[in-house]
């Protein structure tokens, strides 16, 4: 029988160490992931997100450490844990010959799943109209929402998900977004990686920030958003010539501040400016940059993760929310 913790936290995992060969991948993470909340791990390619999750599942040996899931030891999982444990991961397979129903029946024939459940989580992800194609018709979000249906078929209590809308179109991103939302609103446990700001944003109660193999910090979105993440104002130029650009690159390179970015796009070569909201200078360069280049467009923009990542970079000690 687990114990009320194991109930309370479906997650465990502590000082957890991986490494392959000479790279570490992990330097000693821990964290609890409380039953009925959907945990962001959140962090670049190569932070180490993928490997936390596949020694949570049992799939990799850990060089140190220790995690458990539902209770049970991660090396040690029972059949009965498995089929509590919904996974997507980055590469999984389907069969791109079947249907996309036949995928699912031989799933659900592993997990004696009646066939009306398949049918409804069909048309909860947007999928009965396509369920008799084959899997080789299927568009890339298509598949995705095919994979999260087959993590759901055995009524899993806890979703694990690596990466899950990475290079979606945005209807399936918002289906797989509302999906997860309403798995964890029945008080089920999610553990979601994600290189996406705006997703954890909308959907974690907290999130992992987990960069080269280290946890920075781990705290509820809108705190690490008005903690780190900054607004700012993108200056757009116009489009221009590559020789053109890249004289005006270092012109305003000499005469605007070491905060204040430039970025050209090497595509249709078009200079950005993005200044900090909070730039006490703002207005005086704004109107500057607009005397002396031709400027196409002014909009704000959010606080995104590349700059969060950022401040964390300079950051020396991260503040560490407890909840
Ligand atoms: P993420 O999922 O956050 O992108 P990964 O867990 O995939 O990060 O990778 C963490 C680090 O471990 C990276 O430096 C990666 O190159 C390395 N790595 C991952 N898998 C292997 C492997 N099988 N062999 C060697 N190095 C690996
Ligand atoms: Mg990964």
């Amino acid at each position: 029988m687990p114990g009320l913790s194991e109930m309370e936290y479906p997650v465990k995992i502590a000082n957890l160490k991986k490494s392959y060969g000479k790279v570490k991948a992990l330097r000693g993470i821990s964290f609890e992931i409380a039953k009925g909340e959907i945990f962001g791990f959140l962090g670049p390619n190569g932070a180490g997100k993928s490997t936390a999750m596949n020694v949570l599942l049992g799939l990799l040996q850990p060089t140190s450490g220790s995690s458990s899931i539902l209770g049970e030891s991660s090396s040690e999982l029972s059949p009965e844990t498995r089929r509590k444990i919904g996974v997507v991961f980055e590469y999984n397979n389907l069969y791109r010959d079947l249907t996309g129903r036949e995928n699912l029946e031989f799933y659900a024939s592993l997990y004696q799943v009646e066939r009306k459940r398949i049918g409804q989580l069909l048309e909860l992800l947007s999928l009965a109209e396509s369920a008799d194609r084959r899997l080789e018709t299927y568009s890339k979000g298509m598949k995705q929402r095919l994979l999260l249906l087959r993590a759901l078929l055995a009524d899993p209590e806890i979703l694990i998900l690596d990466e899950p809308t990475g290079g979606l179109d945005p209807q399936s991103v918002e289906i797989i977004h509302q999906v997860v939302e309403d798995f964890r609103s029945a008080n089920r446990t999610v553990f979601l990686a994600s290189h996406f700001m705006a997703e954890v944003e909308r959907l974690c109660s907290r999130i992992a920030f987990l960069n080269q193999g280290e946890i920075v910090t781990i705290a509820p979105p809108d705190f690490l958003k008005k903690y780190y993440g900054q607004k700012s104002i993108a200056v757009k130029l116009e489009s221009m010539s590559e020789d053109r650009a890249e004289a005006c690159r270092l012109e305003l390179r000499e005469i605007l501040s070491s905060d204040i970015s430039i970025d050209i796009n090497k595509n249709n070569n078009i200079i950005e400016i993005i200044i900090p909201l909070e730039h006490p200078e703002l207005g005086f360069w704004i109107d500057r940059i607009r005397k002396n280049f031709p400027v196409g467009e002014i909009h704000s923009r959010e606080a995104s993760l590349h700059q969060v990542f950022i401040s964390l970079a300079e950051e020396q000690e991260a503040p560490v929310l407890e909840n």
